[in-house]
């Protein structure tokens, strides 16, 4: 028999606080009730202050965060419409792909992998074609623990004097990472409750501008279980279109408190911190990050780059079956080739140390030639001196 608690460290789904999972547990109620409202209400003003949107609204939908990129697309643009697309990883790849599926005219900036958004070809594109109706961004790409720099791409949208809509993927960052959708000027951004938000999956997330909402007034394409429309209809007076999943939205709230309580900057800042000892570990394992350059480091998620010859799902296996821990295997053109720590939601250093320490005798185990200790050695020593730091200055 297995004892103890099996640890979670693929990048989503993120472990579930007890105070979140607790929150859950609700008998059920009627979600046409007249206090409904009440608690709606200050839920969905809640969720805005961590998407930082003052302005627009934030949409909850029954789905995932493949879900709220359709509910993004299918609302804010038309078909034949022309938008602007990076290509770096697999779930930028996949956004392209449903773009192509829905009818869009992509035009698609193929990245190696472990780079970001191309800012700068963005506002070559953008200058060279005003037609370009929306610019796509995938803050967080959680297959090669890449961040891109949105606030770089609204700047250079600014600068080639483009008034296409700024349509970004959050899923990985939103509630964890730096994110300020008013100052960045970002007209949809998605998010999905399984990770920053510590919630099981099942909510799409969107926070939506005012100049979002109006092209969704003008937009043709059929929708009809993600039209902003009918839910920001119910929602005006504290309702939803449909049922919509209590137990989520109970949840929600419990992780909201958590959250703001914690407060969206030191959020930000503890992941910064968690995800540094992590890559610090992993070069003294002397192995590669997936992240091709320090400028693209995800404080979420690092993909870790494995000798020729090592399988990463064998990693993976190993460190599963062996140490009841789980790790994110590589995916599409990466698959294979690197595993991934997710590093984002309920975490702090030593949870991070444990994902070392696992990882490490997984590597040991699969036949990488790594110092016994040394990430954890290494991570222990950042961490010990971040956080002395952190205290002299507070
Ligand atoms: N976008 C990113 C960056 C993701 O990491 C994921 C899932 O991991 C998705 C989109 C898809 O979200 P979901 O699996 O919730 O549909």
């Amino acid at each position: 028999m297995k004892i103890g608690t099996t640890h979670l460290f693929v990048p989503g789904p993120t472990t579930v606080p007890e105070v979140v999972r607790r929150a859950m547990n609700v008998a059920m109620e009627d979600h046409r009730a007249p206090d409904f409202p009440d608690f709606v209400l200050d839920l969905l003003a809640d969720t805005k202050r961590v998407f930082r949107l003052r302005e627009g609204r934030v949409l909850l939908y029954p789905g995932s965060g493949t879900g709220a990129w359709e509910a993004a697309i299918s609302n804010c643009l038309d078909r034949g419409d022309r938008v602007l697309m990076a290509r770096h990883g697999h779930f930028s790849h996949l956004w392209v792909d449903m773009a192509h599926r829905l009818g869009l005219d992509v035009v698609c900036h193929d990245v190696e992998w472990g780079e970001g958004v191309p800012v700068e070809a963005y506002e070559r594109a953008l200058r060279a074609d005003p037609s370009i109706r929306a610019v796509f961004v995938t803050h967080n790409e959680t297959a090669t623990g890449v961040t891109s720099d949105v606030a770089a791409v609204r700047r250079a949208m600014d600068a080639a004097g483009s008034d296409a809509l700024l349509l970004v993927d959050g899923v990985s960052s939103i509630a964890s990472l730096d994110f300020r959708q008013d100052d960045w000027g970002v007209d949809v951004a998605v998010a999905g409750s399984q990770k920053g938000f510590m919630l099981p999956a099942g909510l799409a997330i969107l926070g939506v501008s005012e100049k979002a909402l109006a092209a969704a007034e003008a937009s043709s394409t059929e929708r009809c279980y993600f039209a902003f429309r009918d839910m920001i209809a119910a929602n005006e007076v504290g309702y939803f279109p449909y049922t919509p999943p209590l137990p989520l939205l109970h949840g929600l709230r419990a992780s909201l408190d958590r959250l703001l309580d914690e407060g969206m900057d030191d959020v930000a800042a503890r992941h910064h911190r968690l995800g540094e000892g992590v890559r610090q570990g992993v070069k003294a394992w002397g192995l590669e990050l997936g992240a091709l350059s320090p400028r693209w480091y995800s404080d979420t998620v690092t993909a870790v780059r494995l000798p020729a010859g090592i399988d990463g799902a064998a990693v993976c296996r190993t460190a599963y079956h062996r140490y009841r821990t789980s790790f994110g295997g590589g995916l599409g053109k990466v698959a294979g080739r690197v595993f991934r720590i997710g590093h984002l939601g309920d975490v702090n250093e030593v949870s991070c140390l444990t994902a070392l320490a696992a990882a490490e005798m997984a590597l040991l185990d699969v036949g990488v030639d790594v110092e016994p200790g040394a990430g954890v050695a290494a991570a222990q020593a950042y961490y010990r001196q971040a956080l002395a730091d952190e205290e002299a200055t507070a």
